[in-house]
């Protein structure tokens, strides 16, 4: 590992803890009205990482299609990444369910939050709007065939610009007289962007301590004691799921864990403090590319596929509140209904978009499936923000592993 990364991740982790305490002490004062004033800074912050999403993704993309040079041997990466993906989230799922009907957190919890009225009007107007499961999964693929690829780009919609990105790699390959000029300027913006991205790293502990601190000055803990058993079966669910992850890249990379939490030190604890997988996505290329050493083209092309369709924190996350909401209300749920919200919430974080909350508007989906009401969202919408946090970290987790597992696979293809 780079020294420098080494030193990056030991600042942003500082960065974090400093902005948690600080952020209770301020909750403990009620003093968090004066956050509005140190609040832009962590908007900035992510600001400029979104800056950087479309110009990377679309150059990454497409420098891998160029690079991997048939479209024979990104079929087979696509193979490999969405069955890693399948798997994964799968697995995640069934930890949640395991955890959430161990400790029952929903038996004897206070209905007296439920309401969709709790949440803000457009949410709640979303998590009533959204469609059934079979229409979110079918509209994830259509959508992502971009009928105008410049709003695509513009909309910084990243499916639509992957798919975009492929054929017209697709098409450079078949026609290289055609494409020369092209593939220079692509290859400049991908180095740009990565450049680019190294310079807003170093503004990370700045952006993490404001926003970290402001979440905690904001939530503070009343809400975690009130709901801590639901919180704690999410975390000790997520936990599990990590390690799960974490022995799996062990295997494949062979090195050791301490190695590769340190190594993504960065990405885990930005994903963390943003809660979002897409603004994180920057920095996860570059420390799965440039710290953990996975080859570029195998990165370039599974990581921001998984940032928008990999989500095994919110997959799960989806699973445990479901059944809490159940508990909670008292229905008894059979088997069968929980082999329903098994494969509803499996495929619903699919359809999650990868910024703050999106787990929230899918899980719609999930109640809709066994017949529990939408109203039970509010029961856990004052730990959302926190629980966001740990899903988005192990979203951004599973991506780095599933990139890490794709490429050694394909190396031992190779052999
Ligand atoms: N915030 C999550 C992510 O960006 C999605 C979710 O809300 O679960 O990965």
């Amino acid at each position: 590992m780079q020294e420098s990364s080494k030193k990056e991740a030991q600042r942003i982790g500082i960065a974090m803890i400093a902005g948690l305490i600080i952020g209770l002490i301020i909750h403990s004062f009620g003093m968090n009205q004066y956050m509005e004033y140190v609040k832009p800074l962590g908007t900035v912050f992510i600001r400029l990482l979104k800056m950087v999403i479309v110009p990377l993704v679309f150059s990454s993309i497409f420098m891998s299609m160029i690079n991997l040079g048939t479209p024979e041997a990104l079929g087979s990466m696509g193979r490999k990444a969405v069955l890693y993906y399948f798997m994964t989230t799968a697995i995640a799922v069934f930890f949640g369910l395991v955890f959430v009907n161990i400790i029952n957190p929903g038996i004897g919890a206070d209905l007296g939050g439920a309401g969709l009225d709790k949440l803000n009007s457009t949410m709640a107007q979303k998590v009533q709007e959204q469609e059934g499961l079979y229409n979110t999964v079918l509209n994830v693929l259509i959508d992502a065939i971009p009928t105008n690829p410049a709003a695509a780009l513009a909309n910084a919609t990243v499916l639509q610009i992957i798919v975009f990105a492929i054929f017209l790699g697709v098409m450079s390959l078949y026609y290289p007289d055609r494409s020369k000029n092209l593939k220079g300027v692509m290859e400049d913006v991908e180095g740009l962007s990565m450049a680019l991205t190294h310079a807003i790293m170093k503004f990370a502990p700045i952006g993490i301590f404001v926003l970290m601190m402001d979440v905690m000055a904001k939530s503070g803990t009343t809400a975690i004691i009130s709901l801590s058993k639901y919180v704690l079966t999410v975390v000790v669910g997520l936990l599990a799921h990590a390690g799960f992850l974490l022995f799996v890249a062990t295997v494949r990379l062979k090195k050791s864990p301490l190695y590769i939490i340190k190594n993504l030190g960065a990405p885990i604890l930005t994903a963390f403090s943003t809660s979002s997988s897409a603004a994180t996505l920057p920095i996860t290329m570059t420390a799965v590319e440039e710290n953990i050493g996975v080859r570029k083209d195998t990165a370039k092309f599974v990581l921001p596929l998984g940032a928008t369709i990999n989500m095994d924190g919110t997959a799960l996350y989806e699973s445990v509140a479901a059944i809490f909401i159940a508990q909670a209300y008292g229905y008894d749920l059979t088997i069968a209904q929980q082999i329903i919200i098994f494969m509803t919430a499996s495929l619903a974080a699919i359809g999650a978009a990868a910024i703050p909350g999106a787990g929230l508007i899918t899980m719609s989906i999930v109640l809709g499936a066994v017949g529990l009401p939408l109203e039970g969202i509010g029961l856990i919408l004052a730990v959302d923000r926190l629980l966001d946090m740990f899903r988005t970290t192990v979203n951004v987790f599973g991506d780095c592993v599933g990139t890490i597992v794709v490429d050694s696979l394909l190396k031992e293809e190779k052999v």
